[in-house]
């Protein structure tokens, strides 16, 4: 009742302008006083529809007494609306007198094909429009036949079969509407229960994660702290058959801690929970710190870390924390993909009007068109049980989303054997100073 009212509402200039074009036009051959004492009519139910379309909005649909009341008033507007228009045409049909009822049957037929088009969420509503545009159409197909009651091979009994003929069309095709929009409904209410699953599912998603962080996140930490105190001896000597039991043990209790970070980190981003806080960056000065920070792995693994910085200015806007952590990936795999004694090169540059901080290694190097499974969740390019390397599959997932949270861009250039080398893009900001009321990160250019 509802989607009725609204399209009615919806409709009605586009159903004044026919209404009036059609009045204005029967006025000029035809009695304007009937034609527009009609047309009046048909206005006032025109006014009465939308103050029922307001009346259905207001309804909750929970009141059974108030929809029934609504359905009524639907009912009588209709038939008062339906008659006024049938009037309207009988009239037309009955002053002309001569070349046919071609008028009045096109105004009739335009009338139903629009009822039979726009009126298929009530079908009683609609079968009560149609019906007595139907008797309007035998009216007018018997108004002929009976003012001439001409032999049945004059033209005026072919016009009565014609217009028996378009009433058979008019049902068929109100038919074909209803049941469109019966399929459409039964369409959206599938899509609707679909879309309630699917948010059912995320929010036990939620939940899940949400119980992981603080039912397994917090004691694991716990757990590495003791093992790192057992393993640096902080605790006293463990014996030395012991050592090899408890590295294993914190190895893996880190690369759990890890793999729970990234999901953790993953949900965070898609949920829309992470707020980036942008601020004036210099490039050189964010490559240098996540450079600094990692050189410690790089030379436990045996791989040289060069850096070289931007001459000129190269200030980028972005959240120094999250870059760090894009910065700390790239550095990780160049160094986890790199061979032994291999090396590792951190470049910044302008380029054009942006600034590229690129991470290079001599490595393993990727396949081509691997792109998907680089950036991909869960997804590495060895994926085997051998594979050498650990990892989750979820950083550069995690990582291109943080950059393209920058509007920057992140890629990489590759060649299998020969190495990798991963870049991202930020525009360059032209004057960092000129930045109003944020200059807490900024730092000089070396
Ligand atoms: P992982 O935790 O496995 O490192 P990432 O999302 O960081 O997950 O990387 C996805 C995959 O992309 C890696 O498993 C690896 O196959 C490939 N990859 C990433 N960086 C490099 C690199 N520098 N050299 C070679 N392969 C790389």
């Amino acid at each position: 009742m509802k989607d009725y009212l609204t399209l009615a509402n919806e409709l009605i200039w586009q159903r004044q302008t026919s209404f009036f074009t059609a009045a204005f036009l029967a006025a000029f051959y035809f009695d304007p006083v009937s034609i527009f004492a009609c047309y009046g009519i048909v206005v006032l139910t025109e006014i009465l529809d939308q103050i029922l379309g307001a009346r259905a909005k207001a309804w909750d649909g929970k009141d059974p007494v108030l929809g029934r009341k609504l359905l009524t008033a639907i009912a009588i507007n209709t038939a008062v609306s339906a008659l006024a228009i049938s009037v309207f045409i009988a009239n037309i049909a009955v002053q002309q007198t001569t070349g046919g009822q071609f008028t009045s049957l096109f105004f009739l037929f335009s009338a139903s094909l629009f009822a039979a088009m726009h009126n298929s969420q009530m079908i009683s509503i609609l079968i009560l429009r149609l019906s007595i545009y139907g008797i309007t159409f035998l009216f007018i197909a018997f108004l002929e036949v009976v003012r001439y009651a001409p032999p049945i091979t004059s033209p005026i009994w072919l016009q009565f079969f014609t217009i028996v003929f378009v009433l058979f069309f008019i049902g068929d095709i109100s038919a074909k509407f209803y049941r469109g929009y019966q399929e459409r409904l039964k369409q959206m209410k599938l899509m609707e229960e679909e879309h309630n699953r699917t948010k059912a599912a995320l929010e036990v998603k939620s939940q899940f994660l949400s119980t992981v962080s603080h039912e397994l996140r917090t004691p694991l930490t716990s757990i590495i702290g003791s093992l790192e105190l057992v393993n640096n001896g902080v605790l006293g000597d463990i014996p030395q058959n012991f050592k090899p039991v408890i590295e294993i043990a914190t190895k893996n209790s880190r690369r759990l801690a890890n793999l729970i970070d990234d999901l953790l980190d993953l949900q965070k981003i898609e949920a829309g929970e992470i707020r980036f806080n942008l601020q004036p960056i210099c490039a050189n000065d964010l490559a240098r710190e996540a450079v600094d920070s990692i050189s410690g792995y790089a030379s436990m693994l045996g791989i040289s870390l060069e850096m070289q910085s931007c001459k000129d200015e190269c200030y980028i806007m972005g959240d120094q924390k999250r870059l760090i952590q894009v910065m700390n990936n790239l550095l990780s795999n160049a160094l986890k993909f790199s061979k032994e004694n291999g090396a590792v090169k951190v470049r910044v540059e302008n380029v054009a009007s942006r600034v590229r901080i690129s991470v290079e290694d001599k490595g393993t190097g990727i396949p081509e068109n691997a792109e998907e499974r680089v950036f991909g969740k869960f997804s590495q390019i060895d994926s085997s049980d051998v594979r050498k390397v650990g990892g989750t599959g979820l950083g550069l997932n995690i990582t291109k989303q943080i950059v393209e949270h920058h509007d920057a861009r992140i890629g990489y250039v590759s060649a299998l054997g020969v190495g990798s080398t991963f870049y991202v893009e930020f525009d360059r900001l032209e004057d960092a100073d000129d930045t109003d009321g944020i200059s807490g990160n900024v730092s000089e250019v070396a």
